[in-house]
């Protein structure tokens, strides 16, 4: 294998390499958007749509928080700012 190629597949294996990070980024950016620890539990919840009421899926868990206040689910949090 000559020197050439052989830099060559470097090349590839880094703009690969570069694609893959990239695309990681963006769905962190992603993640962090639409994802918030559970007050009580700390495991990532998905937020659903544009409702402010969280609830976390694990079984054992199940806390009810609002995703504006970081607190526990609250009559505030409904009568304010249930939706965005
Ligand atoms: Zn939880
Ligand atoms: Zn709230």
């Amino acid at each position: 294998m000559s020197a050439l190629s052989l830099s060559l597949q470097g090349f590839v294996v880094d703009e690969h390499a570069a694609m893959q990070a990239r695309w990681e980024e963006a769905s962190r950016e992603t993640i962090k958007k639409t994802t918030k620890p559970c007050p009580n539990c700390n495991i990532p919840v998905e937020k659903n749509g544009g409702c402010m009421h969280m609830k976390c899926p694990r079984p054992q868990c199940r806390f009810e928080w609002c995703w504006n206040c970081g607190l526990e689910w609250n009559r505030t949090c409904m009568g304010d700012h249930w939706f965005e």
